[in-house]
Order: C-alpha cells, then sequence, then structure tokens
C-alpha cells in the first residue's frame, strides 16, 4: 500500500467510527480531499483510490490542476474569494464554501447569470469570533443569507465553518453546535431559495467531533495528503 492509500484507509476507518457513536450512516458524511500546495499526481493517486470531491484554497491553484484531472471531479472552493476573483470560478466549481459577504455574493450572482448557470454556494460563519479572519459573525448571518436567498444564479446550501486548531478536538464540539443550532434555526425561518442542508466543518484535527455534531461535508487534507510545505 501506498502513503495515501494508508492514509485514506486509517481516516475512512476513523470517519465509520465516529459515524457509528453518532447513529448515522456513512454516506451521510462526504469526504472533500484538500489537496492545496500538494501535486496533481497525489491527486491522482487518490482519485485512482476513488476519492471525486477536492477542495482548494486559491483560485489559480484550483485552475491549473482542474485542466489536468479528470472532469468528473467535484472541485470545491474552500478558501477565501476575492470578489474580482469570482469570474474565474463560476461555472468551474462544485461548491463554494467561503462566502462571508454581500458583495462577493452578488459578484457570484452577477458571473452565474451571465455564464446561465446556478452556483451551489455555502455562508462561511466565524463562530469562534476569533482567529479565523473571515466569516461572518453568527449574529450577522441571518442578514447576509437573506439578502443573498434573493440574488438571481446563486443557491445556498448551507453553512461553513473553520474552527481554531486546538490539542483535544473535543474542545471544537460547542462551536460545531453552535453552527448546527445556526441552521436549524435559519431552516425554520423557510426562506425562499435556502437549503440548510450543508454542514461544512472538520478538518484532520477534529474531524470525529465535527461528524458527532451533524457535518455533512469534512475537509481533510494533512490527514490524507501529509504535510503541506509551505517554505518552497
Ligand atoms: C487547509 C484547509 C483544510 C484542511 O486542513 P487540514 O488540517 O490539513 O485537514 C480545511 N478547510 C480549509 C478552509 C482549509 O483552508
Amino acid at each position: 500500500m501506498n502513503k495515501i492509500e494508508e492514509n485514506l484507509e486509517r481516516t475512512e476507518g476513523k470517519i465509520a467510527e465516529a459515524c457509528r457513536i453518532a447513529g448515522r450512516e456513512r454516506d451521510d458524511v462526504t469526504l472533500i480531499a484538500v489537496s492545496k500546495t500538494k501535486p496533481v499526481s497525489m491527486i491522482e493517486e487518490a482519485y485512482a483510490l476513488g476519492i471525486r470531491d477536492f477542495g482548494e484554497n486559491k483560485v489559480q491553484e484550483l485552475m491549473d490542476k482542474q485542466e489536468k484531472l479528470p472532469s468528473d471531479i467535484r472541485w470545491h472552493l474552500i478558501g477565501h474569494l476575492q470578489t474580482n476573483k469570482a469570474k474565474y470560478v463560476v461555472g468551474k466549481v462544485h461548491m463554494i464554501h467561503s462566502v462571508d459577504s454581500l458583495r462577493l455574493a452578488e459578484a457570484i450572482s452577477k458571473e452565474a447569470v451571465k455564464k446561465d448557470v446556478t452556483v451551489k454556494i455555502l455562508i462561511e460563519v466565524n463562530v469562534g469570533e476569533e482567529e479565523s479572519k473571515f466569516g461572518v459573525s453568527a449574529s450577522d448571518a441571518e442578514t447576509l443569507i437573506r439578502e443573498a436567498s434573493v440574488l438571481p444564479g446563486i443557491k445556498i446550501m448551507g453553512l461553513m465553518t473553520v474552527a481554531p486548531y486546538v490539542g483535544d478536538q473535543e474542545e471544537n464540539i460547542p462551536i460545531f453546535n453552535k453552527l448546527r443550532q445556526l441552521s436549524i434555526d435559519i431552516r425554520q425561518k423557510n426562506i425562499d431559495n435556502v437549503l440548510m442542508d450543508i454542514l461544512s466543518m472538520g478538518m484532520s484535527n477534529d474531524y470525529g467531533a465535527a461528524i458527532k455534531a451533524g457535518a455533512t461535508h469534512i475537509r481533510i487534507g494533512t490527514s490524507i495528503f501529509g504535510e503541506r510545505d509551505y517554505s518552497a
């Protein structure tokens, strides 16, 4: 077994265990392999092992990789998106996880209308209100969602958060529970064009806790591809 295969097997084991404890089906959780900074060859390896959902945080890197890889890959943009770059990703990615301002939602909408597509988006919420610079605060999320929901060409699928890096993943359970509760509260408002079906939360360090708290999409980089090297 090569390294990625070993890593995937170990990760799958932990996902299955968390699902079992939470009384959830494995199929209810989508594993997004976060391939940022990693070469195309490693994505090809994960693809050969059956992975079809990949996450990238930079527009240029995502596009460079996309053109070299099979077209049935679902690309998830998980990093901060600048308004002026929305035009590059609309129509190319399966979902944008990181919408945190009306201005960005408007830019995506405008491009979607131009290209006659519908873009699935998640609203990024800064639940912890610290560490992460991005994301709308939990108290402002509903207002943003109401304003964005009337824009043509976008569909709000749910919420996303990046929890702090913690030593013990249980420490992030309150954050994950808060995001889930927020999605329940917003779903109850029955806002047109807003689904609250997706909760994108949990990374290498804390996906077990996230699954127990109701994550539908977990974003895992290091545990699959190994540590990232930013020195180059
Ligand atoms: C890098 C990144 C991940 C994956 O982080 P790991 O700790 O390597 O699993 C997940 N989500 C976002 C938004 C990221 O930028």
